[in-house]
């Protein structure tokens, strides 16, 4: 229930606007958000790459919804590809691209280029693009410039979400050889049609996906918090005789930094999603909406006054 409100508020401008404003709400976001600048985003990229973790950029931004804008999210991939080579940080950090910020929504060829420009950059740079999963609607288009990607680039990561129902069949087509695929639960608000509704439920898809991808012969980037499904997949890496450069686990920056190092100290590769930049508002009421406890700490800083 909270989950839907605040999922349904982070497509509102009025709240947006009210959120922006509060006067405490930097210190929140700061928690989840790297800063605003690509200068922000090598800092912290740097920091982790030299704590022995892999990082995703993501430069914040989506449901773009003119041609300008889309180029001006592509070129500022481009830019910070090239700052990453120039930093030495590459291939240890590589980029997450949501394809609504390139203009998916209203013209997916212009989305397509715009990804393709990111894919050659990022390959010039020694690093990869993964596609992030968005809302329900956008999956086929989004899979199908993922295929037309990898003609070229085969190394473009796909994201998978274990709330839709579709999602195990979309695991067994993409377990091929060399397949980079991100496992994640899904974040957005989703229709019982289409996507699993409890927890339980979504739980239980993503350990039938994690054993397709894990039995498989692509490479499963594990994308979560639950310390049930790390422990799963642990246990399923020694199970299928996975060595640490054969799958990865994924968290996002911020979100459990204890279990981010133990698994690095425990020789697994761990990638750390980090987003920057000014365009914050939806990514920051998803996380709000995954986790109550994130809820009260945002409520008590934004009613504050400065
Ligand atoms: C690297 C990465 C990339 C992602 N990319 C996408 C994407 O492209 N598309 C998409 O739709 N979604 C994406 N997501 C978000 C994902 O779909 C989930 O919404 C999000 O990860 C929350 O689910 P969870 O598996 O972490 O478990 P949750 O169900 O949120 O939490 C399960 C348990 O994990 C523990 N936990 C969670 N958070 C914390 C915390 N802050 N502190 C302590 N314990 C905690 C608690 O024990 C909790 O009960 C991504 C997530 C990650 C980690």
């Amino acid at each position: 229930m909270l989950r839907s409100v605040i999922l349904a508020a982070s497509r509102s401008s009025r709240m947006e606007r009210l959120v922006e404003t509060a006067p405490l709400t930097r210190g929140v976001v700061r928690r989840f958000v790297a800063g605003t600048s690509p200068d922000d985003a090598l800092r912290a990229t740097g920091e982790l790459v030299a704590d022995g973790l892999s990082v995703s950029l993501d430069v914040l931004g989506e449901d773009t919804e003119t041609p300008e804008q889309a180029v001006t999210t592509r070129e500022a991939y481009v830019a910070l590809l090239h700052a990453l080579r120039d930093a030495e940080l590459t291939p240890a950090a590589e980029v997450s691209v949501k394809l609504s910020a390139l203009g998916q929504k209203f013209d997916e060829q212009l989305a397509y280029d715009g990804a393709r420009a990111i894919c050659l950059a990022a390959s010039e740079a020694g690093t990869t693009v993964t596609l992030d999963a968005e809302d329900h609607t956008t999956t086929d288009s989004t899979l199908d410039i993922l295929t037309k990607l990898r003609t070229d680039f085969p190394t473009t990561g796909a994201v998978l979400q274990a709330y839709l129902r579709r999602t195990e069949a979309d695991c067994r087509e993409l377990a091929t050889a060399g397949s980079r695929v991100r496992l994640c639960k899904g974040a957005y608000k989703e229709p019982e049609s289409v996507a699993y509704q409890s927890t339980l439920d979504v739980d239980k898809s993503f350990v039938r996906c994690l054993n397709i991808l894990m039995s498989g012969d692509g490479y499963p980037m594990l994308a979560t918090h639950d310390p049930r499904l790390i422990a799963i997949g642990e246990d399923r890496a020694r199970w299928f005789d996975r060595s640490p450069d054969e799958f990865e686990f994924q968290l996002l920056y911020g979100v459990r930094p204890d279990e981010q190092a133990r698994l690095a100290a425990e020789g697994y590769t761990v990638r750390v999603y980090v987003p920057y930049g000014t365009e914050w508002y939806p990514y920051l009421m998803r996380r709000l909406a995954e986790r109550p406890a994130n809820v009260s700490f945002f409520l008590k800083a934004v009613s504050r006054k400065a």
